[in-house]
């Protein structure tokens, strides 16, 4: 008996041998085209809006939102140009035209509905600690204009928020007027109602959130009706177009996910994007911060985040924008406010409600999914180990040597392919950035699939032969088809181990490794129903129909991630290598994607010629990456339909240097850079800097030795600290009204203590650094009721103070306490550096800055700025 069966095995493995290998030569360039075709379609589904409602179709939806109204108001906004907290664009004209629109909407309501409008002027202040440095955040006379929607039912309120203030030289119409004129548009809708909401909602647009959050902050810590908040939704952007991502939601606070799954129509959520935002992993943060850390409320963050190339720059602006992407985040934020507005949680104190985290995301756009924490992890549990138990039930007749076998080849190809293929993937990252071609993939993203998702294939495809050659058993009495099914189950072992290990870690995001596994599994349950474990034709093609899904799950994220961080490498600084970033992530991505078809690919019968197709497709990237106009990162609005340009920031510099008494010692002027990409300097060295000048990176400089932060215009601290910034010797630029710290007296508070008083003047925005010299500390300043820890740069520590001004306002004091163990002479208490910025400051500008400023291609976006700064040893 045993005999015969035998026999019968070999035949079939002839008949099948033939079977596989008739399938696989073809399939595996059809194989990789329905990767890429998935990968297409996925990218598209991640484009499509709905289409834009115009006023023509209020007789048919009368309580619809309607793109066109909100476009008008987006058109007012973008046309004021760049509105920086404290200049006339923004603190008078776009607030008045805001105020303007509301008492229109205000005009037009219905009579049932009730609408309050309060114009807040506010000053404060705030300690805010990032990356392990701290900071203090001041703000003088910002503007929020807030407007209520008052409810039928208590003051319960919902609060919805978008920020007016732009970044310099951004119009800003997607960060952040679309989202103001997003909020102009529900609040009309909902106003010209019949009826009431249950609660009142409360609508907060901002002239403060690009200078650190403070107009946010100034709201929910002394406006009257930030008590009555009970939920937020933030509206924001790091990008420009597309669809709106909730990215934040919480924290701990379930019923709001529910209700996103009840009130939107086109989701787009991933737990993951919480998670990689909270890990800090992009350079942003949100009002979010303000109205959770200071107001204790839970809320739901969004943002539009494809297109990042445009963020904060001139290409931010409505020409790039269309009626259609303001359609399908008014449709999602009307749909979702009038859910929250009439929701019992809204008026269930917090104590009562639900708490919890939760797992949620969109599956490519189409559904979404949401269940607890403690389900996911039972979730993932059950999925891990079931498709490792349920494949296993195919091979119940077969010998355990032998499946084990396969298994263990299916695991080791998995494993080792990823480090062999993490291993290429960064070694190529690196000798391009040594050659100097980092970044090629900035504009033509798809370069990154020659570049390094090929090599990442092939590695596997290596390990697979190296294991074969070495490892698998010629004895084995299994069919090929039953090998491949074999190794599939190693994949399954992979993926469970990474979705049990992130699970364990306390991660939510094992759900992207579980859904991978949930296929596998559903293609294992298929098989063994249908029992199709004889007949290799059957089982390949269940298999393949389960991996479209896991295709489009898998090609989703690789779109978005790529999406998300080749625009952030345009500003995540210089001293990190993006290609080493984008390798990483592009080898993420195939093992990802591919790693349940490469146990095919390893059956073919001509490996050779496969591999060295992919080769030739790498060799042909590198040399159009590298040597044709193709791999030239940045493109300006003329080379292309989406201009990619490059960042850069210029701070015409003054520095004056005081002795201990305060009189005038030195100054000297020059150009200061920040250093924004990987090619920053290249850029600057190659355009900008005339033959025989010399540009001196930031921490070789001799001030550097012997001044508090260099005495550099530091500005955005945290920025400033990490990047690697250029210094350039130049004339003196002019500049009016600066910033004054003036020394008025010192009182003793106690033997070791002093108190320094001082007046400061002058509205414009401002940082100061407080140093105490060896031996001395901060123990106390009329700014906070704390003194935050201070922030490192070099060998000193200093206090980092920020200052905005809204609305220009009075001189006020400023004191600052100083403690020490042993009397100290003058001059050997503290170093303060005041600095001055002036931003939108074009006519001020110098014949010689200007000069200087039209040097950068036209595919660079230079941000001009005019800094004084003045240093004072106390
Ligand atoms: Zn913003």
């Amino acid at each position: 008996m045993p005999q015969q069966k035998r026999v019968r095995f070999k035949e079939d493995e002839q008949q099948q041998v033939k079977n596989l290998h008739h399938l696989t030569n073809g399939a595996v360039y059809g194989a990789l085209l329905v990767v890429l075709g998935c990968g297409l379609l996925t990218n598209y589904l991640a484009t499509r809006l709905p289409s834009a409602l115009t006023v023509a179709d209020l007789e048919r939806s009368p309580h619809a939102f309607i793109a066109e109204r909100a476009w008008a108001s987006l058109k007012t906004l973008n046309d004021l140009g760049p509105k920086p907290a404290g200049s006339q664009a923004n603190e008078v004209m776009a607030y008045e035209f805001l105020l303007k629109e509301v008492q229109r909407i205000d005009a037009s309501k219905h009579d049932r509905q009730r609408l309050e409008t309060d114009s807040q002027t506010v000053t404060g202040a705030f300690s805010i600690s990032l990356l392990n440095q701290s900071m203090t955040s001041m703000y003088r006379n910002v503007q929020n204009l807030v407007v209520r929607l008052e409810g039928s039912e208590g003051r319960h309120a919902l609060l919805l928020n978008c920020h007016f203030d732009t970044v310099a030289s951004s119009p800003g119409a997607s960060d952040d007027g679309a989202s103001c004129a997003v909020m102009l548009e529900v609040l009309r809708v909902l106003s010209r109602r019949p009826v009431r909401t249950r609660h009142t909602v409360t609508f907060l647009f901002n002239g403060a959130e690009e200078t650190m959050l403070q107009a946010a902050h100034g709201f929910i810590t002394q406006h009257p009706w930030a008590g009555d908040v009970r939920a937020f939704l933030n509206l924001e952007s790091s990008g420009s177009g597309g669809k709106e991502v909730l990215f934040q939601a919480g924290p701990h606070h379930p019923w709001l996910i529910e209700a996103y799954a009840r009130a939107i129509r086109h989701p787009f959520a991933h737990t993951v994007g919480e998670e990689i935002f909270q890990h800090g992993l992009i350079p942003s943060d949100t009002d979010f911060r303000m109205f959770r850390d200071y107001g204790e409320v839970p809320g739901m963050d969004f943002a539009h985040i494809a297109n990042g190339y445009r963020y904060h720059t001139r290409y931010d602006s409505m020409d790039f924008l269309s009626l259609d992407v303001l359609q399908r985040t008014g449709d999602n934020v009307l749909a979702l406010a009038r859910d929250l507005a009439e929701c019992d949680e809204l008026a269930t104190s917090s104590d009562q409600l639900p708490i919890g985290e939760t797992v949620f995301f969109d599956f490519i756009g189409l559904a979404f999914v949401h269940y607890s924490a403690a389900s996911g992890r039972l979730i993932n549990l059950a999925v891990a180990v079931l498709s490792l138990v349920v494949p296993l039930v195919c091979f119940a007749r077969a010998r355990f040597d032998d499946v084990f076998r396969e298994v263990t080849f299916g695991l080791l190809g998995t494993v080792f392919g990823t480090i062999f293929s993490i291993i290429a993937c960064t070694t190529i990252a690196r000798q391009l950035d040594f050659v100097g071609k980092s970044m090629s993939w900035y504009t033509n993203t798809y370069l990154i699939l020659g570049l390094y998702c090929c090599p990442a294939l092939l590695s596997h495809c290596f390990v697979y032969l190296f294991l074969t050659t070495f490892y698998s058993n010629s004895k084995s009495n299994l069919t090929l088809g039953q090998i491949t099914q074999a190794r599939l189950v190693g994949v399954n072992v992979f993926w469970s181990a990474i979705t049990l290990t992130t699970t364990a870690a306390g991660y939510r995001s094992g759900y992207i490794p579980m859904v991978l596994l949930g296929c596998s599994l559903a293609s294992s349950t298929l098989n063994l129903l249908l029992n199709t474990s004889r007949s290799p034709r059957a089982w390949i093609y269940v298999h393949l129909a389960c991996q479209i899904p896991a295709l489009l799950w898998s090609t989703n994220f690789f779109n978005v991630l790529i999406q998300l961080f080749v625009p952030i490498t345009g500003r995540f600084g210089g001293s990190r290598n993006p290609e080493v970033l984008i390798s990483l992530l592009a080898a993420g991505g195939t093992l990802l994607c591919c790693s349940f078809l490469i146990p095919f690919i390893a059956q073919l019968r001509n490996m050779m010629n496969f591999t060295a197709k992919l080769s030739a497709t790498i060799v042909l990237t590198l040399v159009l990456a590298c040597l044709s106009p193709l791999g030239m990162p940045y493109r300006d609005e003329s080379m292309a339909t989406e201009p990619t340009p490059q960042r850069h920031y210029v701070t015409h510099t003054f520095r004056v240097f005081h002795d201990e008494y305060g009189l005038y010692k030195s100054s000297d002027s020059g150009y200061f850079f920040q250093e924004m990409d990987r090619n920053t300097r290249s850029t600057i060295e190659q355009y900008v800097v005339a033959a025989g000048e010399h540009l001196t990176p930031m921490r070789q400089m001799s001030s550097c030795q012997t001044e508090l932060f260099c005495a550099l215009p530091f500005y955005s601290l945290w920025h400033q600290i990490r990047f690697n910034n250029y210094w350039l010797p130049g004339p003196e630029p002019v500049y009016d009204n600066m910033v004054t710290m003036a020394y008025l007296g010192t009182e003793q508070l106690d033997p070791h203590t002093q108190r320094l008083l001082f007046s400061m003047e002058g509205s414009i925005q401002s940082s100061i650094v407080v140093g105490p010299k060896e031996g001395v500390q901060l123990v106390g300043w009329s700014l906070l009721d704390h003194v935050p820890p201070p922030a490192k740069f070099g060998d000193r520590e200093g206090h980092f103070l920020f200052i905005t001004h809204g609305l220009p306002g009075k001189a006020w004091n400023v004191t600052l306490d100083l403690r020490y163990d042993q009397p100290k002479a003058t001059g050997e208490l503290v170093d303060i550096v005041v600095t001055t910025k002036f931003w939108e400051y074009q006519h001020m500008h110098t014949a010689d800055f200007e000069e200087l400023l039209a040097k950068f291609p036209t595919w660079a976006h230079v941000v001009p700025s005019v800094a004084v700064v003045g240093v004072f040893p106390l």
